[in-house]
């Protein structure tokens, strides 16, 4: 990352002002079912998931039905969501629970395993129009709320080294409404700049050599130079995938070596 956007990014940090307002369960060993909390390892923090309070009236209102002493059981019978971060109408960013606090279980169909201790997770105030929210009084996150989730969002990607693609929206998770439509957009903006896999390419005799070794066909050293044993590997590699065993490298040995490496 650029020097000057790191600094741009700090001096927004300040800016921002990070405050600790509540945390409903700071003093708590057990929620009121007494289960206990789930500890999660913040170095091993994956992404960020963004969502909206969804009608809930205030942050703190969310946050405590959520982790407070109060708090709901999931249907699931785990404990409910602890947001990290809120972020305020007015774009004030506050801390509701510590980074380690992570006591509800949830995963997705494309990733098997836990949202909460895997993700952070940051709610923005107020009540926003989204998939299946049939509420004339939702509205729309705004402008300061756009650009405190942003930066936060580019703090903590600088700070865990995520990438692009690990900012999310519940609605990723399964849940269409949340954060709704404009945090939606903004969310699959960010992840649309994520770097696309790159297809590896055999140009060289080099990238013939080690994709043929990479399959289990060539045996010997990469050298770069295209002898008996490359090419006896390249027959037994046509032979096996039922090309014409010819010895020259086409664009159907090509995409069938590009297809084995990526079974
Ligand atoms: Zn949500």
């Amino acid at each position: 990352m650029e020097e000057q956007l790191l600094e741009r990014l700090n001096a927004a940090a300040l800016a921002l002002k990070i405050q600790k307002p509540f945390d409903g369960r700071t003093t708590l060993a057990t929620n009121k079912q007494g289960k206990k909390w789930k500890r999660r390892d913040p170095d091993a923090l994956q992404g960020m998931v963004w969502h909206q309070e969804l009608g809930w009236g205030s942050i703190e209102a969310v946050a405590r039905y959520h982790t407070g002493p109060d708090s709901h059981l999931h249907a699931g019978g785990v404990e409910s969501i602890a947001y990290t971060f809120a972020i305020r109408k007015n774009g004030q960013v506050v801390l509701c629970n510590d980074l380690d606090r992570a006591p509800w279980s949830q995963g997705y169909a494309g990733r098997k395993g836990d949202e909460n201790a895997e993700f952070l997770s940051v709610m923005f105030e107020g009540f926003f129009q989204g998939t299946g929210v049939d509420d004339p009084s939702a509205g729309h996150p705004n402008d300061r709320q756009l650009l405190s989730g942003l930066v936060l969002w580019r703090i903590c990607q600088d700070l865990w080294k995520w990438k692009a693609g690990d900012l999310y929206g519940h609605f990723l998770f399964g849940k269409p409404a949340c954060p709704g439509d404009t945090l939606q957009t903004v969310v699959e903006a960010v992840r649309f700049n994520a770097p696309k896999k790159r297809k590896r390419k055999f140009t060289t005799v080099r990238q013939r050599q080690q994709g043929l070794k990479d399959c289990g066909f060539y045996k010997w050293k990469v050298d770069g130079l295209w002898g008996p044993g490359s090419r006896a590997a390249l027959i037994a590699f046509q032979k096996e995938c039922g090309l014409a065993a010819d010895g020259l490298w086409g664009p159907n040995t090509e995409a069938a070596l590009l297809g084995k490496l990526e079974e």
